[in-house]
């Protein structure tokens, strides 16, 4: 218990009045002296004794008062030392911050935050007590030693609880951030030693080489990939070789695993609406990780999330933040990945084309330049934007705009139409997907250069020599035999060939017989743009391609031709079989389905009868063609005077690679 000292101040003189008094003349007057003396005295006595007992009453409430408070501070001192031990061993229980798993850090410091909630209220606790024995001060009340050790200690044992849940919340806030799912701590095994996987200020990572002491922004398995690439630059058509170096960089990311359906309920679960928005890395990571964990259970043998993931991440970084300021547009993450996932390609132009179209699934010119900026910017990290029209999207959205009676919006089919068409700036898209289809293809066939057999891959056959194939590895290299020339009409297989296929090829090489070696000297077959044009930027050489492509479209618009061209139809019976695409077919014919083979084969009959008819016809036609030509070069002229690139890029846009002859 406590206890106090009180020091009060007693008159106790009073009892020696008596002493020494004088004999005095009169023994009445001095009785009568005394009498008054003692009266005197009784009286001071009496206020005296009436001083002390108000006195004493006040002291007596003062120490009542003082113990009620007394008492009042001790309960409540006992009070909080119970909350205190309650609290302390909370804190004894706790798992130590390096002890906790990593799945569990948010539920961890979830607890201590209610914890932390909790205790609040002992802060007035300890006030109320520090008031309390601070208002025995001006009582003049000393607290024992005992209770002020006991005060003291109370005090301090707040204090260290405070720090304590302090020092927890920001241990495993940081546990959190450094190891968390948020984190990219799991992304350190995406490369093995020398290199170490770091992480910058604004969470973009680079990668260190404690061999050669340097850092690079590119993971080194992106380096060899690149690297790889090289070997691909001997393809001399442009669009084939970034579709094949694009594939190769696909299969690399296993983004040829990924449904697109599948990325775009991923991007849904994300919430990544807003196209706009800017995404940070760690925001990417979770949404790449997401999509690799899905990945990962079909394809266990196949996807390694952390490299896949920082794979991805860092060809996005490459391709939509050169600057790695570490930010990326909702919109370019989308339309990267869908552009690069697996699926018809039909649906991918759909799913691409919803991803910029308003609510009411149409969109505007702006729109539809977010999408192919955005696209044109992964041949573009590839080096390979120049044969693609350069970065200048504006052509292409006015050429797609040209096929819109609308004018205003577009709607998806339209889209899709013009993609069918397979305009210049996204032309590597559907070969990307012609390359992945013809990658298992075997034709039953010979390569006439090298002799390969089975031809594997894509098969190209000559539309002016019989029986003349050529494998994908001579054709992109651009070697002839036979006395076969680059310019002569080919067309391309990604898939073995239907016999109705075969018979139609039949019907144009017969056709192609009777044309002169002049007709193909002057009608060079228009394909994917040689590598020298789009290395030596040469705009004469795009010019005069411009020219001839004019040439050609223009000599089947007059109507006469027309009208010849549809007879010619009607006799060949134009066919053309599924499975086969993007061939150059040299009447730009449309695509109707053959018939049964049996009447193929009849009509074929019919064709070698018809054949001197139709010698003299083709002749007509080339008469015709021969005027047009003249009229067109005075435009080519023209062209060449005023060097307009940009009507190049237009219009070639829309035929770039499905050339009539
Ligand atoms: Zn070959």
């Amino acid at each position: 218990m406590f206890s106090f000292i009180v020091q009060p101040t007693f008159p106790f003189e009073v009892v020696k009045v008596f002493v020494l008094l004088p004999f005095s003349p009169s023994v009445s007057e001095k009785a009568q002296g005394v009498a008054r003396a003692i009266r005197k005295q009784t009286a001071e006595v009496q206020e005296r004794w009436e001083c002390l007992q108000d006195h004493a009453g006040g002291w007596q409430s003062q120490v009542e008062k003082a113990f009620e408070r007394l008492q009042e501070l001790q309960s409540n001192m006992d009070q909080l030392d119970l909350r205190l031990d309650r609290a302390e061993e909370t804190k004894a229980g706790w798992q130590p911050v390096g002890d906790v798993l990593i799945d569990s850090l948010q539920e961890h410091i979830e607890k201590t935050t209610t914890f932390k909630e909790e205790m609040a209220p002992l802060r007035q606790d300890v006030h109320v007590v520090n008031e309390l024995s601070g208002e025995l001060a001006p009582l003049d009340v000393q607290l024992s030693s005992t209770s002020s050790r006991q005060l003291d200690d109370l005090n301090m044992r707040w204090k260290l609880l405070q720090v304590a849940i302090e020092e927890r919340l920001k241990l495993l806030q940081e546990a959190h951030r450094d190891f968390g799912p948020s984190s990219q701590h799991f992304l350190s095994t995406s490369v093995q030693l020398p290199w170490q996987r770091a992480v910058s200020q604004n969470k973009v990572p680079y990668y260190i080489n404690h061999q050669t002491q340097t850092t690079c922004w590119d993971h080194p398995k992106m380096t060899e990939l690149y690297q790889s690439l090289a070997d691909l630059n001997n393809v001399r058509f442009s669009a084939y070789r970034t579709a094949m170096k694009i594939r190769r960089l696909q299969k690399a990311l296993c983004l040829d695993l990924l449904d697109l359906n599948v990325a775009q309920s991923t991007f849904e679960q994300h919430k990544l609406i807003q196209n706009a928005q800017l995404l940070t890395v760690p925001d990417v990571i979770n949404c790449l990780t997401s999509i690799y964990d899905g990945l990962e259970q079909q394809h266990k043998d196949l996807v390694n999330v952390p490299l896949c993931v920082d794979m991805c991440l860092n060809w996005l970084l490459n391709v939509y933040d050169t600057g790695r300021s570490g930010k990326i547009r909702v919109l370019s993450m989308k339309i990267g990945l869908l552009s690069l996932s697996k699926g018809h390609l039909e649906e991918k132009y759909k799913y691409l084309f919803s991803q910029v179209a308003s609510s009411g699934d149409k969109c505007d010119q702006r729109q539809l330049g977010l999408l192919l900026h955005d696209a044109i910017q992964i041949p573009r990290q590839l080096g390979e934007v120049a044969a693609f029209g350069g970065s200048n999207i504006e052509p292409s959205v006015r050429s797609c705009f040209q096929h819109v009676t609308n004018k205003v919006e577009l709607e998806p089919r339209q889209f899709v139409d013009w993609m069918r068409l397979e305009p210049q700036s996204v032309v590597w898209l559907p070969v990307l997907h012609r390359v992945a289809a013809a990658e298992t293809a075997k034709h039953q066939a010979k390569c006439n250069i090298c002799k390969e057999c089975p031809i594997v891959g894509f098969r190209y056959r000559s539309l002016k020599h019989f029986n003349y194939d050529v494998c994908q590895s001579c054709f992109f290299s651009g070697r002839t035999a036979k006395g076969h020339k680059l310019n002569y009409p080919m067309v391309e297989y990604c898939t073995p060939t239907t016999s109705g296929e075969d018979m139609r090829d039949f019907t144009k090489v017969l056709k192609n017989k009777f044309r002169s070696k002049k007709y193909f000297a002057k009608h060079p077959r228009l394909g994917y743009l040689p590598v020298q044009t789009v290395l030596n930027g040469d705009n004469m050489e795009i010019v005069s391609d411009f020219c001839i492509f004019l040439s050609l479209s223009l000599c089947v618009s007059p109507r006469t031709l027309q009208i010849e061209y549809e007879q010619l139809k009607e006799q060949h019976g134009g066919q053309r079989g599924p499975g086969s695409v993007g061939h150059w077919d040299p009447e730009g014919s449309s695509h109707p389905r053959g018939p049964d083979e049996a009447d193929l084969l009849a009509e074929a009959k019919l064709l070698r009868q018809h054949k001197g008819h139709l010698e003299a016809r083709m002749h007509i036609l080339e008469e015709h063609n021969k005027q047009l030509e003249s009229q067109l070069h005075r435009l080519r002229q023209l062209l060449h005077q005023h060097r307009h690139i940009h009507a190049y890029t237009e219009s070639s846009d829309i035929q770039f690679l499905t050339q009539p002859q």
